[in-house]
């Protein structure tokens, strides 16, 4: 499995469409400071779930949204599109290529699709929850998030462990089955 392309469209500064083709191996990406790099970091953990604005380095969900530039107007939408390759099948779907993508209306509101067809967010993280990508997000480990993960208490240590083996999924499913 790896991510085959990123395309994003009214994402945080990139207001074109833009599209980052993936190869697999590592992908570095060069630019100057306030270029957009940790964007495109963002709009990966955004398009995968990502629920809190802290975390996409913003106040409020809104201010993913293109915001507006000197001669750009802002935009009343964010659009983000990851494809992953799956021919190893590591995803528990039957497609050798999954597309998940999200959208986010100035006016509230996300809309999630896989492969075309809409989906919840809680689609989005089942499809995930066993790669180790996803939800809490310890695969990508932000600016300055370094000292967080190294600091971490042992409950925390012990999300972590239970997310990259897979364990959280069932874990959310036990919560919601105590709930109703
Ligand atoms: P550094 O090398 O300093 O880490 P970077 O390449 O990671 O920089 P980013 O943090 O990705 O840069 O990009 C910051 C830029 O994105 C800023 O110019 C900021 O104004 C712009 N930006 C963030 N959110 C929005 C938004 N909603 N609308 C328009 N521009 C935005
Ligand atoms: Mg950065």
């Amino acid at each position: 499995m790896y991510l085959k392309s990123l395309s994003l469209r009214g994402f945080k500064s990139f207001a074109k469409p833009t599209t980052f083709r993936f190869e697999p191996g590592i992908t570095c990406v060069v630019g100057p400071n306030g270029s957009g790099k940790s964007n495109v970091v963002d709009a990966l953990s955004w398009v995968m779930g990502e629920q809190g604005a802290k975390n996409l380095r913003g106040g409020a969900m809104a201010d993913v949204i293109f915001a507006g530039s000197s001669g750009r107007a802002g935009l009343g939408r964010a659009f983000v599109e990851l494809t992953i390759d799956n021919s190893d099948g590591l995803l528990p779907i039957d497609y050798a290529e999954v597309t998940i993508s999200r959208t986010l209306f100035r006016g509230g509101g996300s809309e999630y699709a896989i492969n075309g067809a809409d989906a919840r967010l809680l689609d989005v993280q089942e499809l995930l929850s066993d790669t180790g990508m996803g939800k809490q997000m310890h695969v990508i480990v932000g600016q300055g998030r370094l000292d967080a993960v190294l600091r971490a208490t042992p409950e925390e240590r012990r999300a972590f462990i239970d997310e990259a083996a897979g364990v959280l999924k069932h874990r959310r499913r036990k919560e919601r089955a105590l709930r109703k």
